[in-house]
């Protein structure tokens, strides 16, 4: 044999003693052992090691402690949160279905509903997520799914998720839910009873703003489902991705507990500040929901919105002063960033808002921060120089 075939037929070593961390199995493809093999994968569900766009052992490790997480049957890693949730949305319904949808979600999953959806022929019915009497009313007139986010973005409304997933039930329908905003360490989605919870693992569950990905935990079930549409639409996850998910997960808790004492403390100075008019943080007695974040929530998350007074001249430059704090659109990462909610990550949702056009549009003078893992009275003191440059 030419050396060119013995380099090539080298055989991946395995490791003799059982690794610390999961390796990561970059390949695309398995070689079979045998014919009946081959064909035995080929016709299985969820094969983790025959194509990678159908399973991969990295991959499946991160589900494993995806669904380890969530107390779910099992979940599927997706390369990013809006591939989770269109795969989802298009696998558990089939057009002239209806679906009940959140006004109050992220921007992009708005636009999917009152965009894409109704184009491949989806009745799309949205629903202000606090008013459960209008959610009930689209339910009784049919719905085959109900979607909305635990803690919505930006606004951070806390609506009545339990009651949400109940009404889904009762009639029949399945309930979808975005937890994104709430990690571990802010709720415990086991609790509510939805039948698909979605997060966006670009977020809090990598940490490290270093990779995208996107997950749903369900039953096997639905997980059959919902696999079999995302081999088809190739929206699979990448081993090297997965592994970097994976990896960050781990430190999720403390992550989390940190980012929930930070942001704690810096939506109580924000609130006090004289530049600042509103602030919005499930911690504070001020927040709408108060009560409910109280029962349902075990932390207030690193997310905080706020608003401040004086001029649209304003906006850059609170965005552009902060010296420890990036200007970055993504959230729930180590490192602390700024947005300003309507020009940046809900640019997409349309003026008009309501029904039509899906998501409601965030208020001119809104911003979104992010709190990270730097040292708080730093963060207050950064935060406290750029309010000081407002006019
Ligand atoms: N869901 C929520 C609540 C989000 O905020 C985002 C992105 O910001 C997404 C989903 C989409 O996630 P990704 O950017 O990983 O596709």
């Amino acid at each position: 044999m030419k050396s060119s075939s013995r380099l090539l037929l080298t055989k991946p070593v395995a490791a003799e003693n059982v690794p610390v961390v999961q390796p990561i199995y970059q390949t695309t493809l398995f070689r079979m052992p045998s014919y009946d093999a081959a064909v035995g994968a080929e016709h299985a569900t969820r094969p983790s090691s025959y194509y990678t766009r159908w399973g991969n052992p990295t991959v499946s490790f991160l589900e494993k402690q995806l669904a380890s997480l969530a107390e779910t049957e099992t979940a599927i890693g997706f390369p990013s949160g809006m591939s989770a949730i269109t795969t989802v949305l298009l696998a558990l319904n089939d057009p002239g279905d209806t679906l009940a949808v959140s006004t109050r979600i992220y921007g992009d999953s708005a636009r999917f509903c009152a965009e894409e959806m109704r184009r491949f022929g989806y009745e799309v019915r949205f629903f202000v997520p606090e008013d459960t009497e209008q959610l009930e009313e689209l339910l009784r007139r049919g719905c085959r799914s109900v979607y909305f986010e635990t803690l919505s973005n930006p606004e951070l409304i806390l609506p009545d998720c339990k009651q949400i997933c109940r009404l889904a039930s009762r009639y029949g329908a399945t309930s979808i839910c975005d937890a994104t905003f709430t990690p571990p360490g802010v709720l415990e989605t086991s609790t509510l009873g939805a039948d698909v919870v979605v997060h966006s693992l670009t977020k809090y569950l990598s940490g490290h703003f270093a990779v995208h990905g996107g997950a749903a935990m369900c039953s096997d079930a639905l997980a059959e489902k919902i696999w079999r549409k995302q081999t088809l639409y190739g929206s699979c996850m990448d081993p090297h991705a997965a592994w970097l998910v994976s990896e960050g997960l781990k430190t999720i808790h403390v992550r989390v507990a940190q980012q929930n004492a930070s942001a704690a403390r810096i939506a109580e100075f924000l609130e006090m500040h004289p530049r600042v008019t509103s602030v919005r943080y499930p911690r504070l007695r001020s927040h709408p929901q108060h009560d409910r974040a109280r029962e349902l929530l075990d932390g207030g998350g690193g997310v905080i919105s706020f608003s401040v007074a004086g001029p649209a001249s304003n906006i850059a430059r609170l965005l552009e002063a902060p010296q420890l704090i990036g200007l970055s659109v993504s959230l729930g990462g180590i490192y602390s960033v700024i947005e300003h909610a309507q020009s940046m990550s809900h640019s997409m949702v349309q003026e008009a808002g309501g029904e039509a056009s899906g998501g409601s549009r965030p208020a001119d003078d809104l911003f979104r921060l992010s709190v990270g893992l730097e040292d708080v009275d730093d963060l207050i003191a950064d935060l406290a120089q750029a309010l000081a440059k407002l006019s």
